[in-house]
């Protein structure tokens, strides 16, 4: 008897749990809001790095609640900003999104373009000419774009950064808003392509004059100086300067660099705005409280600006992480108190790393170094004297050189043989390790890893026509640091997930920037990205 009573007891209880557990999943079917945040600049080792000093509820806290995956590397060779935050969003590569770069020369017109550039779109919110700015030239739709493609528009999609390209590729091309500061004005703008006038919201935003305040400010580091074991000390040669200061040393004294807004681009100020803009988006466009899942992106680049200047080895960058760490710590905080802890889905990466300074190599007696750009001149001289072309090199634009293929075809020359004495020139040179006509990529004698990732990135009408593998730690100058090459250093970013349907964990399965997009649609059950390479990570999806 008693028996009985307590199986059927055991099973009303199992049914009922049962019924219960499956209820409370059907109502978290889908999180409030997506929050995808991109660190420009950001190496995967600053998760660790700088830890001793992180907050508990920074990126410890996105560590210990989280999922990590700890080996995410971009699937392509110029990791660069543009290119980073189209396949973040997009799940997919330069060779089939169109954005091979920042700016590439578009030989339809003959000039240089930036990788958001719009003719058609005027600015709004500040200068008309300054912000022709639009999606246009991405050739793929974005997770936010299949986010409303998925439910007739009901979701909302907001981008903000300090870079244009930070906040409008993110957002994508059916976006709500994208907003990024003024240079100029210290104001958020958009463009014409998104609205005639900026929303009160912003308007608001923009009225509290939060860049007027950060240009009285004095930046000092937020502990004594003489505690930043992880960084060199302060004043380096190798490390560039700002603006209007003799050295590159604390404190940045913004009160005396006469108003320049632009100059908080590089400092812990550009990163704070960029906080406050995403918290006033939230709240002013209601973000999270349709019963749609919204997506606010929100990109910090001061990182970029400061990490080029400087380089990694800096207690500027030190400095400006553990201030980022404790922004990140008040933004969760806020994030909980607004959908709760797991009614966000919220991930974390970076767009591309950097390399360490060429000068602090050269100091440690790593390998490093300067090249100059001389192979121009020397194969424009090459072309004209066994060619007779009279400029063979059209233009080259960051590291893609573009060859004028309207003269080089106007002669009567054997173009394989041209292509030849071009690439013998740059195998000679110092800073390269090997170079190959893009047109013939599949059969350079490179490995998969590092042939894969170039023909990754090659676009047929956008990029250039040679691939060069430059030299692991050699930029055209010895100062600072950059970026866009396939190495680890730049290639290795974080990517950690929190909350919806999130369990603590982490992975050192090889990953993909070009897994995020598909990811985040697998998890919301909707179509991924149209031009999507990557995989879902199933231990976020199962
Ligand atoms: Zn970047
Ligand atoms: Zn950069």
């Amino acid at each position: 008897m008693f028996q009985k009573y307590f199986k059927t007891t055991l099973s009303i209880a199992f049914i009922l749990f049962y019924v219960l557990e499956t209820q409370a999943q059907k109502q978290q079917d889908r999180p409030k809001i997506v929050v995808g945040i991109v660190v420009d600049q950001m190496r995967w080792d600053y998760l660790y790095r700088y830890q001793d000093r992180y907050s508990e509820g920074g990126f410890k806290r996105l560590l210990r609640q989280g999922f990590t995956c700890e080996n995410t590397h971009i699937p392509y060779s110029q990791t660069a900003t543009g290119p980073g935050h189209t396949c973040v969003f997009t799940g997919s590569i330069p060779s089939v999104h169109g954005i091979v770069e920042n700016d590439w020369y578009d030989r339809s017109i003959d000039k240089k373009v930036n990788c958001v550039e719009d003719p058609d779109a005027t600015g709004v919110g500040g200068p008309r000419e300054g912000a022709r700015r639009s999606p246009k030239q991405l050739l793929t739709t974005t997770i936010g774009d299949e986010m409303k493609l998925a439910n007739n528009k009901n979701s909302k999609v907001v981008g903000i950064s300090i870079k244009d390209r930070g906040a409008i590729i993110p957002a994508g091309h059916m976006a709500d808003g994208a907003y990024w500061y003024d240079k100029r004005t210290g104001k958020f703008v958009t463009s014409s392509y998104y609205m005639e006038h900026l929303p009160d919201w912003v308007e608001a935003f923009n009225d509290r004059e939060l860049a007027d305040y950060f240009l009285t400010k004095k930046w000092e580091p937020l502990f004594p100086i003489e505690t930043y074991h992880q960084s060199t000390e302060d004043d380096k040669d190798y490390e560039g300067t700002m603006i209007g200061k003799k050295s590159p040393t604390f404190p940045y004294d913004f009160s005396t660099t006469d108003k320049d807004y632009g100059s908080l681009r590089s400092a812990i100020y550009g990163n704070t705005l960029v906080f406050e803009m995403g918290k006033a988006a939230i709240e002013g466009e209601n973000l999270g409280s349709s019963g749609f899942t919204d997506l606010l992106t929100l990109s910090f680049s001061a990182t970029d600006a400061m990490g080029h200047r400087v380089g990694p080895n800096a207690i500027e960058i030190e400095d400006m992480y553990l201030r980022l760490d404790r922004e990140l710590a008040e933004f969760f905080q806020f994030l909980d108190e607004k959908y709760g802890e797991n009614g966000y889905l919220f991930f974390l990466t970076a767009d591309h790393g950097a390399s360490q300074s060429p000068g602090y190599l050269l100091e440690n007696d790593l390998p490093g170094g300067a090249f100059e750009l001389t192979f121009l001149d020397e194969i424009d001289q090459m072309g004209k004297q066994k060619f007779g072309i009279d400029k063979t090199i059209l233009t080259m634009v960051n590291a893609e050189v573009y060859l004028n293929w309207e003269e080089i075809k106007s002669r009567n020359i054997n173009e394989d043989q041209l292509m030849d004495q071009i690439i013998q020139i740059l195998n000679r040179h110092e800073g390269f390790v090997d170079a190959w006509p893009k047109k013939d990529l599949a059969s350079a004698p490179w490995p998969d890893i590092i042939k894969n990732r170039f023909i990754n990135g090659h676009h047929h009408y956008r990029s250039g026509d040679i691939a060069v593998i430059i030299r692991p730690g050699w930029k055209t100058s010895i100062k600072g640091a950059d970026h866009g090459l396939w190495y680890p250093f730049d290639a290795h970013i974080p990517l950690v997930w929190m909350g919806w349907n999130v369990s603590p964990g982490y992975t050192n399965r090889y990953i993909e920037m070009s897994d995020i997009a598909p990811t985040i649609a697998a998890m919301l059950k909707i179509q991924m990205p149209s031009g999507s390479v990557g995989t879902p990570i199933q231990e976020l999806t199962d």
